[in-house]
């Protein structure tokens, strides 16, 4: 394959290396290597941040926001309807370029690409529907007015796993709402940042309305922005450790957190489910992204009757994937971000193994290239496995058997995470009475992906605080403010 071809316009690394990106400029400091994950191979270079631009980028935010929030909503809807035009143009470009750093499958980062551009497209249409309220107050002795005002200056901090989505599904209604912000992307995946900070800037985003940092030190220079009175937002996805731990660090200040945490998901099919239907879902909830997802099914809890069908068909789907370099069209399963995250599912099969699971296909890492773990069934996992109870982040499923509904329900609610679930019954008032004992954030009916820019985000427990999407996602980013008035 000819590399450098192919990664031409949007897709060249080489055209995102020019430096952070602060007050509209861009500035080389630094350098931190970043690798194309199939081959272990040095890509890009890009600008290592320190305190000082990370001070330099609270100012730039601070100088632009006054203007910013003072731009009409249909002005700033304008700018980022033409983010998402520009995007959408580039979308191949943008999904070779996410492969590059990411390593997911071609087929999952156009996917991805989609999704992000969405999430200006939809911010676009709800900055100019801001809501507001008005009315007499029960005791008739005044009126109440309700405001929604811009937050203030945001930082952004993002994951690997979606490098272009979970940058989206925060600027966009961040700048919908008039706050501008400080993106700090993951240090594994920058090259896309970087990339849309160019594209926001041709859509006519203004000067520090976007700044952009990548650092080797994430712990100080964020703990020096939350330090400082002017940021009054910190809008989180990534791991619950990181999260708890930046949750910690805002408080000191009392800095508004939204936080997009880790998940566990249960994927449960009754006896009355549509095996085919199920298949299909769980190799979509499964192994969109190669498992690297939040909302990957975690763990599949299969109802007696329908067990052995089950476990039949997803091995069968799951032998038959292509593995290899996300880049390659044929690609249908990518490599693991680092050699890291194959070492801690290999652990995670061998505990459950020596539980007593059995593979019925994979179960070994890949040993020639980069850091690969080949689609995985496993089947009489023990429900006290590690991998039942941790995010494996990976393409393995184990299948636990259930002959009982309240007992799914229980193994289900078995965690501290609770960010989504599946839920598999052609008896949908079962499936919604099940639902509503579940204890997440979002469940998926008879679906296998419930991510959209149009929909309410999020993770209840450990999984978060917040949401991001939907009508509310805008409301992240803005502070109500009461007028009590008298006429
Ligand atoms: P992570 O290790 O928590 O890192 C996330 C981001 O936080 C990265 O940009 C990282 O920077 C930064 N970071 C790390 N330590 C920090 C600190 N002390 N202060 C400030 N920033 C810090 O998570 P990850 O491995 O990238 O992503 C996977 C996790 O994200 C999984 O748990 C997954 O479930 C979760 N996730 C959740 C959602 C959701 O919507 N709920 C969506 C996607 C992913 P560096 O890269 O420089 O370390």
């Amino acid at each position: 394959m000819n590399l450098d071809k192919k990664f031409s316009g949007y897709a060249n690394p080489a055209l995102h290396t020019q430096g952070l990106y602060i007050g509209g400029k861009w500035q080389a400091v630094g350098s931190i290597p970043v690798l194309d994950p199939s081959t272990g191979n040095t890509i890009a270079e890009v600008s290592d941040a320190g305190t000082s631009e990370a001070m330099r980028a609270v100012e730039a935010a601070e100088a632009a926001a006054a203007d910013w929030r003072r731009t009409p909503a249909r002005q700033r809807a304008e700018v980022l309807r033409r983010w998402f035009d520009l995007m959408t143009e580039r979308a191949e470009e943008l999904a070779l370029l996410i492969s590059l750093e990411n390593g997911k499958a071609l087929a999952d980062a156009r996917g991805e690409v989609a999704y992000a551009a969405e999430f200006f497209r939809w911010y676009a249409e709800e900055a100019t529907r801001i809501p507001g309220e008005f009315r007499a107050t029960p005791s008739g002795s005044h009126n109440i007015l309700v405001d929604h005002e811009p937050i203030g200056i945001s930082v952004l901090i993002t994951p690997w796993n979606f490098p272009a989505a979970m940058a989206t599904r925060k600027i966009a209604p961040a700048l919908a709402a008039g706050c501008t912000v400080i993106l700090k992307p993951a240090s594994e995946t920058p090259l896309t940042a970087y990339a849309m900070a160019r594209i926001g800037e041709e859509a006519g985003v203004p000067a520090g309305v976007v700044n952009v940092l990548t650092t080797s030190k994430p712990g100080q220079i964020t703990n020096t922005m939350l330090a400082d009175s002017r940021v009054r937002k910190l809008s989180f996805t990534g791991s619950t450790g990181v999260g708890r731990t930046l949750l910690a660090e805002a408080a000191k200040t009392v800095v508004s957190c939204s936080m997009e945490l880790g998940g566990n998901a249960p994927f449960i099919v009754f006896d009355d489910a549509n095996l085919e239907a199920a298949l299909e879902g769980a190799m979509v909830a499964k192994m969109r992204n190669a498992g690297e997802a939040c909302t990957a099914a975690n763990r599949f809890y299969v109802q007696s009757g329908i067990h052995d069908a089950f476990v039949a068909g997803l091995t069968e789907r799951m032998a038959k994937l292509k593995i290899g370099a996300g880049y390659d069209p044929e690609t249908q399963c990518g490599p693991m971000i680092t050699p890291g995250a194959v070492e801690k599912i290999d652990r995670l099969v061998s505990e459950a193994k020596a539980r007593g699971a059995r593979i019925t296909t994979g179960g070994k890492p890949v040993t020639e290239g980069g850091h690969f773990y080949p689609p995985t069934v496993l089947e009489n996992v023990s429900h006290k496995a590690d991998m039942c109870h941790a995010e494996i982040f990976g393409p393995v499923a184990p299948i636990i058997r259930f002959n009982h509904q309240k007992d799914v329900i229980s193994m289900a609610n078995d965690t501290e995470y609770g960010l989504a679930a599946y839920i598999y019954s052609e008896d949908l008032q079962r499936a919604l009475s099940v639902g509503r004992k579940i204890e997440t954030g979002m469940i998926g009916i008879n679906r296998g992906l419930m991510s959209d820019p149009a929909a309410p985000f999020g993770g209840v427990k450990q999984s978060g605080l917040g949401r991001e999407g939907g009508v509310t996602g805008i409301l992240e980013f803005m502070e109500a403010k009461y007028f009590a008035v008298e006429f």
